[in-house]
Order: C-alpha cells, then structure tokens, then sequence
C-alpha cells in the first residue's frame, strides 16, 4: 500500500540526493579541468598560444619544446576553471523531476498539472511524498 513519507524521511532523502548532487559537482568540476587541460595546450599548438601577451609568440603556434614552459599555467587555469564549474553546478538550485502527483486519499495517480483536487475530494499531490510498503499480514 502506499503510505506517505514522514519528514524524517524526507530529509534522510534530501540529504542521500544533495550528496548524490554533490559528487556530481565535483565530476563537472572535474571533466571541465580535463577538458582545458587538454583542449588548451592542444589549441595552443595547433592556432597558436592563447592569451599570450607577448607579441613575438601572440600569433605564432606555439612549439612542442615550449609545451613544459606552458603547462603550469595551463594547468592553474584548468584548475581554476573547473573550481569554477564545481561550485556554479553545486550552488544552482536541482530541477525538480517529480512528473506525476497521487491523491492523498485513494492513491490515484495522474500526470502532474495544475489541478490539485481529486474526483474522490482527496488532494492530488507530487507523487515523491509517497512511498510503497508491502500490506503486513499478520
Ligand atoms: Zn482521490
């Protein structure tokens, strides 16, 4: 049967999904580090070095021998852009995904829209404040 979740539970599962929503945070944080990284240095020898203020290599393709030179910088960016990323992903609020409501009364379910009363006179709401627990026999 279905049986509404109580607040402890609710919370218990706010904090499993912040954490779920953390860790991928830090995965985006992550791949936009590697991402530059990689693409930077890339760049920089294919097109030329990027950012460079120095007019004698602002245009030039940077040479493969100079790569050692370069790769702090590259990799403070990097670093910087993917701390960056990590909290823009970790501050933005999560999109709620909830997509069906059930009544609170006869456990009807529906597609979520805009009208909360159910043809029974219970009231129709987002679907993640139930749960399912199998009828105890005794
Ligand atoms: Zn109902």
């Amino acid at each position: 049967m279905w049986v509404r979740k109580n607040d402890m539970e609710k919370a218990e599962e706010e904090k499993v999904n912040k954490k779920i929503r953390f860790k991928g945070s830090i995965k985006f944080g992550i791949l936009i580090f590697l991402l530059i990284a990689i693409i930077w240095p890339v760049a920089a020898i294919i097109i030329g070095i990027v950012g460079s203020k120095n007019p004698e290599t602002a245009d030039a393709a940077m040479k493969i021998g100079d790569l050692p030179k370069y790769i702090p910088g590259f990799l403070r960016l990097a670093a910087m852009m993917g701390i960056a990323s990590f909290v823009f992903s970790a501050i933005s609020k999560p999109k709620k995904r909830v997509t069906t409501m059930m009544c609170n009364s006869c456990h009807e379910t529906k597609i979520k829209d805009k009208a909360t009363q159910c043809q029974c006179g219970g009231t129709f709401i987002d679907s993640d404040n139930f749960k399912w627990v199998e009828d105890q026999q005794q």
